[in-house]
């Protein structure tokens, strides 16, 4: 018996027609909780979805962005509550 097929949620294309409105130079910098780095890199948690708890019936995965420090790799505490 093959086992089922897990599928990548894919809402990216969604997120990137989004437009920017707020004036980026009005934002707050957020620094590394660590080594106040500021600057990051996207990373994933991968969420495995069972079957059981699908809304299709179907295991999958469902990817969760955050950033890393890109100095140290630490990720902030608010990029984890997500
Ligand atoms: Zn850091």
């Amino acid at each position: 018996m093959a086992k089922a097929k897990e599928n990548v949620v894919q809402d990216q294309q969604e997120e990137e027609r989004q437009e920017l409105k707020v004036n980026i130079k009005d934002a707050d910098d957020i620094v590394c909780e660590k080594c106040e780095g500021n600057y990051f890199v996207p990373a994933f948690i991968i969420k495995r979805i069972s079957p059981l708890m699908s809304p299709t019936g179907q295991g999958m995965f469902a990817p969760v962005q955050l950033f890393q420090c890109g100095e140290c790799k630490h990720i902030n505490e608010e990029f984890l509550n997500y």
